[in-house]
């Protein structure tokens, strides 16, 4: 009975620390811009590719840029990954639902040429803001 309950102890213990490790990524991987909100879903990317390709989603005036400058690697063919993406708008309208949430696919070069396209997977009201 007393080797039962260490294994139950260790098992709240792990999940306990999986919930923190979620929670502290979640953190990381979200980036604000005024009311907009970005989170990369992805969490092998390190933390500059994950702020380029937010700042690439949050500026909705660029243009998709495939023609930037190249690195040399990139002068054939990009190294060419995918990351999903969710952006939420807050308080887009006066009455609730007051958010717009947005999922993209972003397409993107790992060699940090400056390649990306974004997809947008879908996108639809939700209750946030109050
Ligand atoms: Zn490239
Ligand atoms: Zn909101």
């Amino acid at each position: 009975m007393k080797i039962f309950i260490n294994y139950f102890l260790v098992i709240c213990l792990i999940t306990c620390l999986f919930m923190t490790v979620a929670t502290a990524n979640y953190n990381q991987n979200t980036f604000l811009y005024g009311n907009k909100e970005i989170t990369i879903i992805d969490n092998s990317l390190d933390y500059a590719m994950m702020k380029s390709i937010a700042d690439y989603i949050a500026n909705d005036n660029l243009q998709d840029n495939g023609n930037t400058t190249y690195a040399i690697g990139c002068l054939l063919t990009h190294d060419i990954a995918q990351s999903a993406a969710l952006q939420v708008d807050h308080c887009v309208y006066d009455t609730a639902p007051r958010c717009v949430e947005t999922q993209y696919i972003v397409t993107y070069c790992t060699r940090g040429c400056g390649y990306m396209e974004k997809e947008v997977v879908y996108e639809e009201w939700i209750f946030c803001c109050e």
